[in-house]
């Protein structure tokens, strides 16, 4: 090979910068003080006092100047917008599904496909839910079941495919519920838990033939198929010379629909869809639609939304852009991991969890380790990160009031797509490093206020010790 293709070591950012937003600088004095005015919840913040946002990879993409452009282009027509069909017939060349109903974002997708499919004591298996997924399908009075492989539930287990689900105990579900109890089963893809796991098309095709045998439809959550269909071209056998394209073709030629979040693997800042292969199924959600989100040719979206997704929707594609995307994720969660911070392995395709429970081994879960190391990642240098263990999954026992911990006390740093530079992870690099080394005198934090329900997004809370002593600028 000649030198000038050689494979080169640094994987750079496929795009240039036109446009760029500030990031105001602060210091950890200032950040102290933000933190003890909104009671020690990052939710709180307002977005301008935080330096490297990590809060969520949804709606938080750089959109490119071709998707800027058909903004421009959006048709605003109530009915029959020019935007819908393009937007229609780009999802169709994608995902090979008939039907494509709009909707502003992914839960809208999923409470019309629930809705209309669920009835009471009905069952959903999934690899596992979403927690709008859940919440959507329980308010139909259906029951949501997670089937992960065992090894998804172990952090420290390296597994190429750990967002797979678990086959055999979907047969067994089945046998148990009765089929006519399960109106889909759903496949998430990337699986969420853990940061992004792939689901791989071994699995896919193994839990279609379970379905097909049973003539149950199988559904794809969508979210992140670019991200997932990578993963399959980079780690399954037989994938590694097939366009990402074609990976996603096949992916979604097992599948009977799909509910998509345009945020994730959308590139876009709102948006969404709910695709059927089933005529009939497909009417009876646009008459739900039109009630709730809007004519099906909008579906809740403006003109020029559909358009950005629609461009979207094919950027994503681009196999510059998802080795790049990969690996810096894989860059934020090799690099903590080389200085001993316990992650979740492998790094998913979206995010980094780090395992907080081990990361501060003298708190106990009550202690809100999760808490204690966002709180210090934060007067560190900046950073946004979101608990996901007792603050946002454990809960206060109604009848006796006392608190009761989550299974895990994890940290996630979601990172949004195109948006932040490889010197703005190394940055957060030096911040991990920087409060893993003093994580010994690090203390624990309790509520001062929670909400009856979703708790964590209003919580107030204090330290139980003089806060983040150590350390400096
Ligand atoms: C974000 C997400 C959803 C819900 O989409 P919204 O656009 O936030 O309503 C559903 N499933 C998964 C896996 C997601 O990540």
């Amino acid at each position: 090979m000649p030198p000038s293709v050689a494979k080169r070591r640094t994987i750079i950012e496929p795009f240039k910068i036109k446009v760029v937003e500030p990031i105001r600088m602060t210091t950890r004095e200032e950040r102290i003080g933000y933190l003890e005015r909104c009671g020690y919840n990052v939710f709180s913040l307002p977005a301008d006092e935080v330096l490297i946002d990590f809060l969520t990879d949804s709606g938080t993409s750089a959109m490119s100047a071709e998707q800027w452009a058909a903004v421009m282009r959006g048709d605003e027509s109530y009915a029959g917008s020019r935007s819908y069909y393009r937007f229609r017939d780009t999802v169709k060349s994608i995902f090979g599904l008939r039907h494509i109903i709009p909707t502003h974002q992914g839960r809208a997708a999923e409470r019309i496909l629930f809705s209309t499919v669920c009835r009471t004591g009905d069952v959903v298996p999934n690899n596992t839910h979403f927690d709008t997924t859940r919440a959507n399908i329980e308010a139909t009075g259906a029951r949501a079941v997670d089937l992960p492989i065992p090894e998804g539930l172990v952090p420290s287990h390296r597994h190429p495919f750990k967002g797979n689900m678990d086959v055999e105990r979907l047969g067994a579900l089945i046998e148990e519920e009765g089929a006519d109890r399960i109106p889909l089963v759903m496949l998430t893809v990337t699986n969420n838990t853990g940061g992004g796991q792939p689901v791989s098309m071994e699995n896919i095709r193994a839990v279609a033939e379970v379905c097909r045998a049973h003539e149950i439809p199988l559904y794809i959550d969508a979210c992140r198929f670019a991200e997932n269909a990578y993963f399959i071209k980079l780690r399954e056998d037989g994938y590694d010379d097939v366009p990402v394209r074609e990976i996603v073709r096949e992916m979604f030629s097992h599948a009977d629909g799909c509910t998509m979040s345009a945020k994730k693997d959308g590139l876009s800042n709102i948006g969404g869809f709910l695709a059927t292969n089933d005529e009939a199924l497909a009417e009876r959600e646009r008459d739900l639609l039109i009630l709730t989100e809007g004519f099906p040719t909008y579906g809740g979206l403006a003109g020029r939304d559909l358009e950005a997704t629609a461009v979207g929707l094919e950027e994503v594609l681009e196999e510059d852009y998802l080795e790049y995307r990969l690996a810096s994720v894989r860059y934020l969660g090799e690099h903590i991991s080389s200085y001993g911070v316990p992650i979740m392995q492998p790094p998913g395709g979206h995010a980094i969890y780090i395992d907080a429970q081990a990361f501060l081994p003298h708190l106990t879960p009550l202690d809100l380790p999760g808490q204690a190391l966002v709180a210090e990642l934060f007067v560190e240098g900046g950073v946004r990160s979101v608990e996901i263990g007792t603050v946002m999954f454990g809960h206060r026992d109604p009848d006796s009031g006392e608190e009761i911990a989550a299974s895990m006390e994890l940290v996630r740093l979601a990172i949004p797509r195109r948006v932040y530079t490889q010197s703005h992870v190394d940055y957060v690099v030096e911040v991990i490093r920087a409060v893993w080394e003093r994580r010994a005198s690090i203390g624990g934090f309790r509520f001062t206020f929670q909400a009856p329900a979703l708790r964590h997004f209003t919580a107030r809370f204090e330290p139980l010790y003089p806060f983040s002593q150590e350390g400096g600028e």
